[in-house]
């Protein structure tokens, strides 16, 4: 098993990942071309993978080719999918970061620093010729008590300014970063577990896309079970439902899908349903899938994490097995 690091550049979120091995399950095959131009040699071969190939003080100049409301009317803020073509000058893996630089100045005078965003789509972006990357962006806002109004004063710069750009907009761009959230493919054998909340949500969708909606060669060995747990506060929250469905319907086997509506649904206690209330609810499933290799990955908000470790401590007291040191270990070393 292997820990994982919290990302800097989100001191109140969490992404990491429990590693194991295991998974019985045959993944479906169709006689579709397969998506191959981008793959190493073999394509778990992870030697090679591009990282901080743009820095701050030389970025790569994007351009945004569409930015899109993802959520339904009633969803609590606004989240956008956020298309930047990088004319196939900035390559990434699944599961990395790009960095983003806004425009305009800091209160001390001194230029906007950059601000890391998950990427949501594989390697060969959404419209597959490998020159896009997709973001996925929460608007972000201040709810000022004594105003009683958003402060935009206090909104967040960065999300803003992606959430407001337009298609044909250039942007600075650092990265790709990050090799903590990368898929296990040399073992396609292996369980993904995700569990995400809200736009943590980000790097899944490019693991999603990789496993079953492309036709890579990964996706073609792999032989586990992926499962979604996504939380958000209401079905107009909900991110990306539309490309789940459709997977869900071709890969009953192999991806699996749950929800936690935090406004909608409440816990077996009465609270809020929150997404570590519903990964409680697969307790021994999880903790078996663990046992046998499944990788686990977390990605959101870092109030999630105390739960999930409650959760793997009780399975392991339930089943009497001194394994919960190892297991809530690997959770604190974020
Ligand atoms: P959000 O909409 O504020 O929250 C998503 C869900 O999490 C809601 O249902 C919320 O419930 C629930 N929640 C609140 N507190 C929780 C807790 N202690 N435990 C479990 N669930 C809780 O989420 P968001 O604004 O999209 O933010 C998600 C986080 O992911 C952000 O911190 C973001 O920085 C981070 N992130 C984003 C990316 C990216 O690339 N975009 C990548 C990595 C991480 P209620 O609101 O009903 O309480």
């Amino acid at each position: 098993m292997g820990g994982g690091s919290s990302d800097p550049w989100f001191p109140d979120t969490v992404a990491t990942v429990l590693v194991d091995k295991s998974g019985l399950l045959q993944a479906e095959q169709s006689g579709e071309p397969k998506q191959d131009f981008l793959e190493a040699s073999p394509y778990y071969d992870m030697s090679n993978i591009p990282v901080n190939t743009y820095k701050a003080k030389t970025p790569f100049m994007g351009k945004v080719k569409s930015v899109k409301r993802i959520v339904g009317p009633e969803a609590t803020g606004e989240t956008c999918d956020i298309v930047i073509d990088h004319g196939g000058k900035m390559p990434y893996w699944e599961g990395q970061s790009y960095g983003v630089i806004p425009p305009g100045v800091k209160d001390n005078g001194k230029p906007n620093t950059v601000r890391l965003y998950s990427i949501a789509s594989t390697r060969y972006g959404d419209d597959m010729t490998g020159n896009t990357g997709t973001l996925c962006v929460r608007r972000a806002t201040y709810w000022c008590p004594e105003l009683k109004a958003d402060d935009p004063a206090k909104k967040g710069i960065c999300s803003n300014f992606l959430c407001d750009a337009k298609a044909g907009d250039e942007l600075k761009m650092t990265g790709p970063s990050g090799k903590v959230m990368l898929l296990p493919e040399s073992a396609p054998e292996t369980d993904i577990i995700m569990v995400a909340t809200g736009t943590g949500i980000a790097p899944y969708r490019g693991f999603i896309r990789r496993l079953f909606t492309e036709k890579t060669p990964y996706g073609e060995d792999f032989k586990g079970v992926a499962w979604l747990f996504l939380g958000v506060a209401n079905s107009d929250a909900l991110l990306y439902d539309n490309e789940w469905q459709p997977i869900l319907k071709a890969h009953p086997k192999n991806f699996r899908l749950d929800y936690a509506l935090s406004r909608e649904a409440t816990n077996a206690k009465g609270g809020k349903m929150y997404i570590q209330d519903k990964v409680e609810e697969y307790a021994d499933e999880v903790f078996e899938r663990l046992e046998k290799g499944a990788h686990m990955y977390f990605c959101g908000l870092k109030g999630m994490m105390p739960g999930i470790q409650d959760m793997l401590k009780s399975v392991c007291e339930k089943k009497e097995i001194d394994r919960s040191e190892e297991h809530t270990s690997e959770l604190q070393s974020l």
